[in-house]
């Protein structure tokens, strides 16, 4: 994949240019809608969702709290099982780690089943620039990498791509990469599936190294875990004779046991599915079976830093499932390339800024990507509240404050161009503390509401552009109170 995130324009204004993409749109808005109504029938057929939503939330919040033991223990038994284990603090390392392993193989190309840790990291141009091919291998990252795009999606990185613009990227595309496409290549979901089937098998045959992410490490046996619904994961885990797993250290369980709650929640989440096709588990390695080398990267990156958060580590709890974009209003319209970040829509919002910082444009326009609606948090299977993070990260943003970067404590500086809104909240504590001024403020607008404008000048403008200012009631409720008794006295005029 060629496209990066580098240099995209903060979300307001990618934004302002997606939603004026009708295709993008209606891609968007057809996928969304089906896949919202569907996850909400397979939910409904569990009783007992609520119990295991606290549980996952639960099983999560220990893990995160006791992390440092918890890896160390995945690691003794990953190695004991005869795999290798590396650690990596940021994506740097990360990517001169995986490259070098896959230099001492000797091999110049490599099969990927879907890992967000190895797009985070830009892994794909890691490997390029030392000479060496990744092929995605997940069908809409293969549509994503053929098209020269980039995923807009944490399940379906290709949804803003509806079926004709797929089989017009395979017929011109698939042949720069490998077998092309059969001639005659309809737009019907069996052919295109087919002719990336037909396309992927040469490179699983002939692909000596796999590289993967996992949705889960079970710390007690080393076992790592990948659910998927194409099997073209579990080719990439057994065929090649390395394996590389790039796998974010917040994705680890403490026990087997514990998986009984996510696989029940995960795929109901995502893809509305009782059970996902393919559940493929590997613990090391195992003489005549599967990959002969297994080597596990353990991704920081920033989490450490965000564990140190209180109140934004819950984002580390995240398992991928992207329930919360399918039912965001400003993810369905604005789409998922607006968020300038491998992670998308509400969960985007909040982890991106946390694991990048918020010192780019982007990163601090992204806890503003949101109508703090809640949609988010009612359907997150790990229960992470969603707009709580949001509000505490536009405080971050608009204040600035004390947070940790590599691992030592910083004070961050306000972010630009949130002036007008710390004047504003001043303001407001002011007021609030002075209810004598509020009471003189409210008499004099009510008694100037002729003339307010319906509209705000000035840097305003753009908020009044689509709605209306709240017309100013003749009199406020507490003048209202006083002057009835709670509504007791008729008291002749209406408050408004
Ligand atoms: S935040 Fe919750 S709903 Fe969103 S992707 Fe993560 S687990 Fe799923």
């Amino acid at each position: 994949m060629s496209g990066t995130f580098v240099g995209m324009p903060a979300f307001p204004k990618a934004a302002h240019d997606a939603v004026h993409n009708a295709t993008l749109r209606a891609n968007l808005r057809h996928a969304t809608t089906t896949i919202r109504r569907k996850r909400a029938d397979a939910v409904a057929e569990l009783s007992d969702w609520a119990a295991l939503r606290e549980a996952g939330k639960q099983i999560k919040d220990h893990t995160l709290r006791n992390l440092d033991r918890y890896l160390e223990q995945l690691e003794s038994a990953v190695t004991a099982a005869g795999g290798t284990v590396h650690w990596a603090a940021d994506a740097d390392e990360a990517n001169r780690i995986v490259t070098g392993l896959v230099k001492a193989t000797g091999e110049k190309e490599v099969v990927k089943v879907k890992s967000m840790a190895t797009q985070e990291i830009g892994l794909n141009e890691a490997l390029e620039a030392a000479g060496i091919r990744a092929y995605e291998t997940d069908l809409a990252e293969l549509i994503v990498q053929l098209g020269d795009d980039r995923p807009s999606h944490i399940l379906v990185p290709a949804i803003h791509r509806n079926r004709g613009e797929i089989r017009d990227i395979f017929r011109s595309e698939m042949m720069r990469w490998g077998r092309p496409a059969p001639d005659g290549l309809t737009d019907t979901p069996a052919e295109l599936a087919e002719a990336a089937r037909l396309h992927l098998r040469e490179k699983f045959l002939r692909a000596k190294v796999g590289v993967s992410g996992a949705n889960f490490m079970v710390a007690e046996t080393g076992t790592l875990v990948v659910v998927e619904s194409e099997g073209n994961g579990r080719m990439c885990l057994t065929l090649p004779e390395t394996l590389i797993s790039v796998v974010g250290i917040e994705k680890t369980v403490p026990t087997w046991r514990d998986m009984e709650v996510f696989l029940q929640t995960l795929p109901r989440s995502s893809t509305a599915e009782r059970m996902n096709p393919y559940t493929s588990m590997w613990t090391g390695t195992t003489d005549g079976d599967g990959p002969r080398a297994f080597h596990l990267v353990l991704l920081d990156n920033g989490r450490t830093d965000t564990l140190a958060d209180a109140v934004g580590r819950q984002a580390l709890r995240c398992i991928r499932c992207s329930a919360c974009l399918n039912v965001c209003p400003v993810y369905e319209r604005a789409g998922g390339h607006a968020y300038g970040s491998v992670y998308p829509g509400p969960i985007g919002a909040i982890l991106s800024p946390q694991l990048r910082g918020t010192g780019s444009d982007i990163d601090a326009s992204l806890p503003y990507a949101s109508t703090l609606c809640g949609a988010c948090y009612e359907v997150c299977p790990v229960a992470i509240d969603i707009p709580e993070v949001l509000v505490h990260l536009r405080e971050r943003v608009a204040q600035g404050g004390p947070v940790t970067r590599a691992g030592t404590k910083v004070v961050l500086k306000p972010a630009r161009g949130h002036a007008a809104e710390r004047a504003a909240m001043r303001a407001a504590r002011w007021a609030l503390t002075h209810p004598g001024a509020v009471r003189a403020g409210q008499r004099l607008a009510a008694r100037t509401r002729r003339f307010h404008p319906s509209r705000l000048p000035g840097p305003g403008k753009a908020w009044t552009a689509t709605r209306e200012l709240p017309t100013v009631p003749r009199e406020s409720f507490g003048a209202w109170w006083k002057r009835t008794d709670g509504g007791t006295r008729d008291g002749k005029g209406g408050s408004r």
